[in-house]
């Protein structure tokens, strides 16, 4: 399908942030945005780049009642030498597939889902900042447009991307966080769609996150629904604990979102010959692990961070602080190694890195 490139007018675009310290994330987006419309027997079409800006639905839109909307979230990084590289972007594509099969939404062709984001980042390169550890977010976003009330999976859909320049994640070095156990609330049961980026599972973390930063913690540690006992997830991001040299995450049960850099963290401690274990540890496990002194390090994965020490645990009134709230050195290496693969500055033994530029 060909894609219908709309270029914004020259006195419309906007001005790019002139200092990357200061960027965070999500508050700049870029000139322009890729869309392509789905319609039940017509399939997916009128592929386009046009200027960013509002999109018009009706009200009786169905995303806007019923759920069904579903995203992604990568980077365009940029390497020193001036490349732009994605960082296993068909993974994202994927799990986008997943995501809309199990919401029963109209998925999408993988290749028109990689042009249109190409071609989208390569219109805005000069949106990708330069310094150390920033980069281009990529928001990749589908929603159901049928104009009509009732529950059923809607037949129109549009599905579009954003990009803007976001700041380095650890501007000042790594800080270690502070993240609250709740056993009151879940995040996702087993069964539901706690697997797919959907919007439903983040309005429900809200609650229970604004009452975790409300005591001064960062994050909230989810645990199972059922039992309430074993670890799922820290915030919006997977979970893993180092018990002497073994490395422990929550296997894919159908409530864990299935983390790039989950599965990236675990390849690349496989081949430096850690011993990784797909088992979610009981929060009695790492309590008493806390306790002998077998728990080295705990962090968190995601896009956004690549990794995120945790330093300390909150779990039913005590504090338990993890190597001595200080960063742990296979989180460190981890974190070196992915970003250095993302950015083009070391060897990419898995293929991983998608060069679009350069
Ligand atoms: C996006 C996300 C992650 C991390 O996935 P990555 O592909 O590594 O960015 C983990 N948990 C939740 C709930 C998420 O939404």
């Amino acid at each position: 399908m060909d894609i219908k490139i709309t270029k914004c007018a020259p006195d419309r675009m906007k001005l790019k942030p002139a200092d990357e310290s200061r960027l965070g994330f999500g508050q700049v987006f870029t000139d322009h945005m890729f869309t392509v419309s789905y319609r039940a027997g017509k399939g997916w079409h009128d592929a386009a780049i046009v200027p960013y800006g509002p999109i018009v639905l009706d009200p009786t839109a169905m995303c806007l009642h019923y759920g069904q909307e579903i995203f992604e979230g990568l980077k365009a990084y940029r390497g020193k030498d001036g490349s732009i590289y994605l960082f296993r972007p068909r993974e994202n594509i994927k799990r986008m597939n997943s995501s809309a099969e199990r919401l029963c939404m109209a998925t999408i062709d993988p290749d028109l889902f990689f042009e249109g984001m190409k071609e989208l980042v390569l219109l805005e390169q000069d949106w990708i900042p330069h310094g150390a550890g920033t980069s281009l977010y990529i928001r990749p976003t589908m929603i159901a447009t049928e104009p009509a009330l009732g529950v059923h999976p809607a037949n129109q859909y549009l599905f579009f991307i954003i990009v803007g320049p976001v700041g380095a994640y650890y501007p000042e070095g790594f800080s270690p966080t502070k993240i609250y156990v709740s056993e009151e609330y879940v995040r996702a049961v087993r069964g539901g769609v706690g697997n797919c980026k959907n919007a439903g599972n983040y309005a429900a973390s809200l609650y229970a996150s604004q009452q975790a930063k409300d005591m001064g913690y960062t994050q909230v540690l989810w645990l199972d629904a059922i039992g309430r006992e074993h670890v799922e997830e820290v915030g919006t991001s997977n979970a893993f604990f180092v018990r002497n040299d073994e490395l422990f995450t929550p296997p894919l049960s159908g409530s864990i979102l299935p983390g790039v850099t989950r599965d990236s963290v675990i390849q690349l401690a496989r081949s430096w010959g850690v011993k990784v274990t797909e088992q979610a540890p009981s929060m009695k496990e790492i309590v008493s692990w806390i306790a002998d002194g077998s728990l080295k390090e705990a962090f968190a994965s995601g896009t956004a961070a690549v990794v995120s020490p945790i330093g300390q645990i909150y779990y039913q009134g005590r504090e338990h602080l993890i190597n001595g709230g200080r960063t742990g050195a296979l989180t460190e290496r981890l974190y070196t190694e992915i970003l250095g693969i993302q950015y083009g500055e070391r060897p990419d033994p898995f293929g991983w890195r998608v060069k679009i530029s350069g």
